[in-house]
């Protein structure tokens, strides 16, 4: 199938061609041409799937028409949950764009001054791409017009509603003409979704691209026990030498774990780099740059700050920490193996977190192989019942762990009462790897501009931890004083 087959104007299609697309993504060759037919649309697709053009290229064929000599005011309007998409979503369609020529896009996102987004939104603005609150701001104060808005995009909006930008959504969209065409796209279009789709869409036509069941098939996925935090670590300094890794974003649950994560690293030679919403726009943008262009090796993130991040020499993508909700994990692992590529993903967890990798699994519809580091092993064996609710984190208490959603623990249904004796025996040592395999030495690698210029979080000596692949890690002692990210 070709881009000319969806019904798309010439320069739109050359546009493709520039950007490198030969042929559409399932996403856009289901989506393009409904939208081109003028339906409101509601995709569920996975990240990485190429949602962007698909919704970006048919508002734009829609603008073709247009002029810089017509009524001024913003015609297509894109709302994402995070800065960094909203970024990528105003680079894409620049590149998209580039067949009309007249088109002003502009960026409006919380956490960057209000001075250069008041003298852009002075101007003509046809493209906007924005987060809900900081755009709220401005449409309050009278500074932008949506009465000319023709296509809104709603990008990510499970993730919009998660945080809890709803209100703001809902007082942005009062703003635009019932006339305009709507574009939802999300992880999932059930529950609170549908509900915001009946109160702002017109008889939506909903495209399901994958079922979880096919989702990241071009993603290998192995989960990996550590007995405790001291193993964890020496489990990431092993996967980290990995020759065959390129780019690797790992996760942390905190923003200040991210940081020391960080720090630790570089201190074994690493070039690495934190992300996490701590950080000001400026240097968030400096990192992924410095990740752009290949002088930042390791990423250390949390979620929010790592939605949307779309690198395409990210070939690891490791969880130190479990994700807060099942659904972050996949679009944690869907960081990697973009644009058709392959990738993988390793999970890091003790045996008592064995029923948050469950609740995931069931989110996924997918089981993560579980394997073992030859030399590296769990000495621990799994607690009988480690998979039952009783046994999960506490919730409330004396050792609650903080920021813990209930969201793990409340479908537990399929699995509640089955304890870890009464499962199945897991294909153990379906795939192993060795810690004997030949080390590439990070510390040996060219110091980049970037990894001298990285802002440090000076720590006592007695705070560090070690990162070697023979001898026990130095204790987290930061654990129990963990923040949320
Ligand atoms: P998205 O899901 O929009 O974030 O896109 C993920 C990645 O796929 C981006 O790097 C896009 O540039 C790339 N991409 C989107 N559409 C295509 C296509 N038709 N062919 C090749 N790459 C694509």
């Amino acid at each position: 199938m070709s881009f000319e087959s969806l019904g798309l104007a010439p320069a739109l299609v050359s546009a493709c061609a520039e950007a490198g697309f030969t042929e559409p993504t399932t996403v856009q060759a289901q989506a393009i041409p409904l939208a081109l037919a003028g339906h409101d649309l509601m995709v569920s697709s996975q990240t990485g799937s190429g949602k962007t053009a698909a919704f970006m290229l048919p508002a734009l064929h829609r603008q073709l028409a247009g002029s810089p000599l017509r009524a001024a005011g913003v015609r297509i309007l894109v709302l994402t949950p995070t800065r960094e998409l909203a970024q990528q979503v105003s680079d894409a369609t620049r590149v998209f764009g580039k067949a009309l020529g007249w088109l002003k896009t502009t960026t409006v996102v919380g956490g960057m001054p209000y001075g250069a987004q008041l003298k852009a939104l002075s101007r003509r603005v046809d493209v906007l791409v924005a987060t809900p609150g900081r755009l709220l701001d401005h449409v309050q104060s009278g500074r932008v017009n949506l009465a000319e808005v023709e296509t809104l995009v709603l990008d990510e909006a499970d993730r919009m509603l998660d945080m809890g930008f709803i209100d703001d959504i809902e007082a942005i969209v009062a703003k635009t003409p019932a006339t305009r065409q709507t574009l939802l796209f999300s992880a999932t279009l059930d529950g609170t979704i549908a509900k915001l789709a009946s109160r702002m869409m017109r008889d939506p036509q909903r495209i399901e691209v994958a079922g979880q069941k096919e989702k990241h098939a071009n993603i290998t996925q192995t989960l990996l026990y550590a007995d405790d935090m001291g193993h964890k670590t020496r489990l990431l300094d092993h996967l980290l030498r990995d020759t065959t890794l390129g780019q690797a974003i790992v996760f942390t649950s905190t923003k200040r774990a991210a940081d020391e994560l960080a720090n630790d690293l570089a201190d074994q030679g690493f070039s690495a780099a934190a992300l996490h919403g701590d950080m000001n726009q400026r240097q968030r943008t400096r990192t992924l740059g410095m990740m752009q262009r290949g002088q930042v090796q390791v990423l250390v993130a949390t979620d929010v700050a790592a939605r949307g991040i779309d690198v395409q020499g990210i070939t690891h993508v490791i969880n130190f920490d479990l994700p807060m909700q099942a659904e972050d994990y996949t679009h944690r692992i869907g960081r990697t193996g973009r644009a058709g590529r392959d990738g993988v993903a390793f999970t890091l967890a003790t045996h008592a977190e064995r029923h948050k990798i469950r609740t995931i699994e069931r989110y996924t519809e997918q089981s993560v192989p579980v394997s073992t580091i030859a030399g590296l092993e769990p000495q621990r064996a799994p607690r009988p019942g480690s998979d039952r609710p009783s046994s999960g984190p506490r919730r409330s208490g004396p050792g609650a762990k903080p920021g813990w959603k209930p969201g793990f623990s409340r479908d537990r249904g399929a699995s509640a009462g089955a304890g870890f004796r009464n499962e199945p025996p897991r294909p153990q040592g379906e795939r192993s790897f060795s810690a004997d395999r030949p080390a590439r030495t990070w510390a040996d690698r060219p110091v980049t501009a970037g990894q001298t210029e990285r802002p440090r979080t000076p720590r006592p000596e007695g705070e560090r931890r070690e990162f070697r692949a023979d001898g026990a890690a130095a204790p987290r002692r930061f654990d129990s004083r963990r923040k949320a990210a």
